[in-house]
């Protein structure tokens, strides 16, 4: 059956300026790490883009190694792209990386200009696109030159393979030498991906008044700590959740240590008449420096509940010290 985009996709959702660019991003965007491999269910996958659509969320990440097995996510966006959204493909934001282990040999991984030029070739072919509109360095990497990495950038840019460039993980002080040759290069530094949640606060701590400052976009990812920060893990460990099903990234241990905080978290959020989930994302769109944020989801369902978070996105200082009790 033929896709037709609901036509009120634009009248709820909120679109924030990425930085001092022209850019605008919707204040929840979705990424295709989990839900999109090859064994993942096609039929799902396509009602989760459909779905994120109909309600605004026109901005899809990706990255070269995302499935398993490595390009696959990739490779289903693109049949899906090719299938339902063609039309609407100048209405789309679409992200890919480049900068962790992809394929054999020294020239598939890391950040040499070797790789990050061909690894975007490919993801193109795996898409079926003459553009992405974001491209990252997805890791930083040490024993390369930042002057190549963020070179080849600016050449991938100047190719018109990528509209915008972006960095990921960088921590505050490479990130602002970053920042400093892409500009010198002519090509501004968009947005910067970090992880960010109630659970992991890194950003805080100098990262978040360094994009403030320099005017680049942000967008947390993680940000329900990949399922977390949500209701289904307080009453045990549901057959299809992530932990379960999956276990590679998110471990039953590591919740079982966060369980207590994560069910005081649940009360405030109840108070606030938001599920566990609307919470988290609201706690992170509440700081006027982050552009968008970047959720997973395994159902539509969960999009449908995350999206609910862009309605109160204001916390009154009790609600504030509360939550930092419980968190410290
Ligand atoms: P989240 O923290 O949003 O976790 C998403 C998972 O949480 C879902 O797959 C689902 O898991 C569960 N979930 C989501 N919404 C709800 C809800 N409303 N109620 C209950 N459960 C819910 O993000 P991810 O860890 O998935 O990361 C998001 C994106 O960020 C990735 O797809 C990727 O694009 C990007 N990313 C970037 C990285 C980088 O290095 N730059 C690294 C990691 C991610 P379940 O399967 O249990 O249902």
């Amino acid at each position: 059956k033929k896709y037709i985009a609901n036509e009120a996709r634009y009248e709820k959702m909120n679109y924030r300026r990425t930085g001092n660019s022209g850019l605008l991003l919707p204040e929840l965007s979705l990424g295709l790490w989990h839900n999109f491999g090859r064994n993942d269910d096609f039929k799902n996958a396509r009602n989760l883009l459909k779905c994120a659509f109909d309600n605004g969320i026109t901005h899809f990440d990706l990255a070269n190694n995302y499935g398993p097995p490595y390009g696959s996510a990739e490779t289903t966006f693109g049949k899906i792209l090719k299938k339902d959204f063609k039309k609407y493909r100048d209405e789309l934001i679409i992200s890919s990386k480049a900068g962790y282990d992809m394929w054999p040999g020294p020239y598939g991984d890391l950040g040499s200009k070797k790789y990050l030029v061909s690894s975007l070739d490919q993801s193109l072919k795996r898409m079926g696109l003459d553009y992405v509109d974001i491209f990252y360095h997805h890791r930083p990497d040490n024993e390369t030159p930042l002057e190549e990495t963020m070179g080849a950038l600016d050449l991938i840019v100047r190719q018109g393979k990528a509209l915008y460039v972006g960095i990921s993980n960088y921590r505050p002080e490479r990130a602002a030498e970053a920042f400093k040759i892409l500009k010198d290069l002519g090509t501004p530094c968009l947005i910067h991906q970090p992880r960010y949640s109630m659970l992991d606060r890194w950003v805080e701590d100098g990262l978040l008044d360094l994009l403030g400052n320099e005017g680049v976009g942000a967008i947390p990812f993680s940000p329900l700590g990949q399922g977390m920060l949500t209701d289904k893990y307080l009453n045990g460990f549901p057959e299809d959740s992530r932990a379960v099903k999956d276990g590679r990234y998110l471990k039953t241990d590591q919740i079982n240590t966060q369980i207590d905080k994560i069910r005081a978290l649940n009360e405030i959020a109840k108070e606030r008449g938001q599920s566990m989930a609307q919470m988290a994302i609201s706690w992170i769109l509440k700081d006027e420096r982050i552009t968008s944020v970047l959720i997973g989801a395994s159902k539509t369902e969960q999009i449908l509940d995350s999206l609910k978070a862009t309605e109160n996105t204001n916390f009154s200082k009790e609600e504030l010290d509360r939550i930092e009790g419980i968190l410290k």
